[in-house]
């Protein structure tokens, strides 16, 4: 099969192509598994953290893509859940191991036994892949490939971020950064919470045009000032900047919940900005989100279907994988990158 497979961690501001298209063998399914024959596969600003090694792969060469949708062309031994021909999706968690206390109690996310789709094994930048029956679900039929790719992380982490947040309707809700994630959970607020108010801060002015687009109540520049207090802002921008400016952004007892799996350094010293009183007093409280559990992405799947949400995306051949990835460095973004295996 043909694999964009990553065979090198790299800095892509000077190596623009560090995905290479490979003719490898087709993966067989063991036990309890699938093989998938891929449709369509989510682009994600975590793969830009594998390339760039700040969260990268623990071997190499490694597919990268962990939102896959895909037919099923054969199963593994062991029967199951689905059968050929059914349409199923995989997200980051491609496996935890089920018995750890995390695992015990619905934080299988935490597991220390976490493995990645796409980083600790092969993920969807390929015609095929192989995963657990346990660890794929299956795409409501309201959705295309296309649309449903994205719905699996950025939508899947957007619903655990905003969950995480503790939100209640008519309150106000904070977004800094409007990319995949944030397109999705602007769109789930509004279904959840009719009477929440959205405040949107991206650094484009195209982001900004698109979340009034999409019903924000008021956007800004990363560094504004939000006209009124926040209960929560979520964080799904890769700098330290928008951390220091959500927390005095927020109200007192507010929570700013950071979805991004490492944050780039280059503006780490903007942390020292921190002033104790103007950001951190009053109880304001930080987390962070790690990976997801099955149970949000199924949860969130439903609630998309039902909704129904319709992610914006971008179309890219697998070919033409490193333009995708390209794309979000440089932050040309509007809604979501899928490529279309
Ligand atoms: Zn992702
Ligand atoms: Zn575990």
């Amino acid at each position: 099969m043909k694999a964009m497979m990553l065979t090198r961690v790299s800095d892509l501001r000077d190596d623009r192509n560090p995905l290479e298209m490979r003719e490898v063998a087709d993966p067989v399914p063991g036990e309890r598994e699938v093989l998938l024959k891929v449709l369509a596969c989510g682009v994600c600003h975590t793969e830009l953290d594998e390339i760039e090694g700040r969260t990268p792969p623990p071997r190499l060469p490694v597919i990268p893509g962990h939102q896959v949708v895909g037919r099923i062309e054969e199963t593994g031994g062991g029967g199951g859940r689905f059968k050929k021909g059914d349409r199923v999706g995989v997200a980051w968690i491609y496996s935890a191991c089920g018995r750890c206390k995390f695992c015990r109690t619905g934080r299988e996310n935490l597991c220390v036994d976490f493995r990645a789709t796409g980083r600790d094994v092969d993920g969807g930048y390929a015609e095929y892949m192989t995963v657990s029956q346990d660890f794929a679900y299956a795409i409501p039929e309201v959705f295309s490939d296309i649309e449903a790719a994205p719905l699996l992380c950025a939508g899947a982490i957007g619903y655990r971020s905003l969950q995480l947040t503790g939100l209640r309707d008519g309150q106000r809700l904070g977004l800094t950064g409007f990319g995949a994630s944030g397109h999705l959970v602007l769109l789930l607020v509004k279904h959840k919470f009719p009477k929440a108010k959205v405040f949107v801060f991206a650094r484009a002015q195209k982001e900004r045009e698109f979340a009034r687009e999409l019903g924000a109540v008021w956007t800004g520049d990363t560094d504004d000032a939000s006209p009124e207090k926040l209960d929560a802002v979520i964080d799904t921008t890769p700098v330290w900047k928008p951390v220091v400016e959500a927390l005095r952004n927020l109200d007192a007892g507010g929570r700013l919940v950071v979805n991004a799996i490492r944050k780039e350094n280059v503006d780490q010293d903007y942390l020292l900005k921190l002033d104790y009183p103007v950001h951190l007093w009053m109880e304001k409280e930080i987390k962070s989100v790690a990976n997801v559990t099955r149970a949000d992405v199924s949860e969130f799947l439903k609630l998309a279907a039902e909704i129904p949400i319709r992610p914006e995306v971008e179309v890219y051949p697998l070919e033409e994988a490193n333009r995708a990835l390209l794309d979000i460095k440089e932050r040309r973004i509007r809604g979501a990158k899928v490529l279309k295996v």
